[in-house]
């Protein structure tokens, strides 16, 4: 079914405002170490009617060169994860917690989280996406916080690949009709320097798409942020990150 062109503006028009927003976020304790380095905001790529959303915790020094999350080492393994049930990377969204590197790849500190979590919330609410993964730890909290899953959360260890389905009766912090699915891997990196890891993140990826129906695309839609393309590479920066780096 063909999507109505009026949809298809709206959401790309409102991640263009949040685009607009996180690059002129001089309220950011982040801002000035971003200008100083020449760092772009990560806003996030891919299909903006993606079933599957993945929310890493914030760009490494790669991703704030390029302006694209997950394009150093451990966005290759992430690829390989979503290839492996037959995806491409345009087919699904990839974002973060946090917008703006944070210096040394330190943890994201809890102002950081605050500030930038309500911009995850509104790109959650426009892909409206079937499925969240939370990529670490820090993205874990605080997707299971922001769908009322605090009393499920245990330590990644434990929750690993796990499907929660959250309860409308629980306090969900987040303006959606139909919740979507969360659920917690471990942050691909682990995988760069445990090669059992990447085993157990491929096969919770396996038991996650089975578990909720993700289907492989024939061919990918319209709606990609990146468009089409013929020069065989699935990871071209996508449209709204594209007028951001020219
Ligand atoms: N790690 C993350 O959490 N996000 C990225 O974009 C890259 C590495």
């Amino acid at each position: 079914m063909k999507r109505a062109e009026e949809e298809i503006k709206q959401r790309y028009d409102s991640m263009k405002a949040i685009r607009d927003e996180l690059l002129s976020l001089t309220a950011s304790p982040l801002y000035k170490y971003r200008t100083e380095n020449n760092y772009f905001p990560v806003i996030g790529e891919g299909d903006h009617f993606a079933e599957i959303m993945f929310v890493g915790e914030a760009p490494g020094q790669n991703e704030a060169k390029k302006g694209r999350p997950f394009c150093g080492a451990s966005g290759k393994f992430l690829d390989l994860m979503i290839a492996s049930i037959g995806l491409l990377r345009k087919d699904v969204y990839i974002t973060n917690l946090v917008k703006d590197r944070p210096p040394e790849n330190r943890d994201p500190e809890p102002a950081e989280i605050e500030l930038y979590g309500p911009f995850l919330n509104r790109q959650i609410e426009i892909i409206k996406p079937k499925v969240v993964i939370a990529l670490g730890r820090h993205s874990m909290k605080y997707l299971m916080e922001l769908f009322g899953l605090e009393n499920e959360l245990l330590p990644i260890s434990k929750i690993h690949g796990k499907v929660f389905t959250p309860n409308k009766s629980n306090k969900v912090n987040i303006q959606i009709d139909e919740l979507p699915k969360v659920v917690c891997l471990y942050h691909p990196a682990v995988a760069l320097y445990n090669g059992s890891m990447r085993e157990v993140l491929i096969n919770d990826f396996k038991v996650i798409s089975e578990t909720i129906g993700i289907e492989k695309k024939e061919k990918s839609n319209n709606t990609s942020d990146q468009g089409d393309k013929d020069d065989g590479e699935q990871d071209a920066p996508n449209v709204v990150q594209l007028e951001l780096i020219k």
